[in-house]
């Protein structure tokens, strides 16, 4: 029972850690993985770069225009 207990709470921290919020609008970030594709100007190939953004209100419009 105590087993459980402390397993649950591992999770629901491990959870809010994760989330953490923007200090202007107070949405938790949303982590999502964006993809573009550069051509390289040298061998004319195209190459992938993928980032990671913090994604919450204040910047979700510029994300995904
Ligand atoms: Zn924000």
């Amino acid at each position: 029972m105590a087993k459980q207990q402390s397993f649950a709470d591992k999770v629901a921290k491990a959870a809010m850690v994760k989330g953490s919020k923007c200090h202007v609008c107070g949405e938790v970030f949303q982590p999502i993985l964006m993809v573009t594709s550069e051509k390289s100007p040298q061998t004319g190939s195209w190459k992938f770069n993928e980032r990671r953004v913090q994604v919450c209100k204040c910047n979700e419009k510029k994300v995904y225009a």
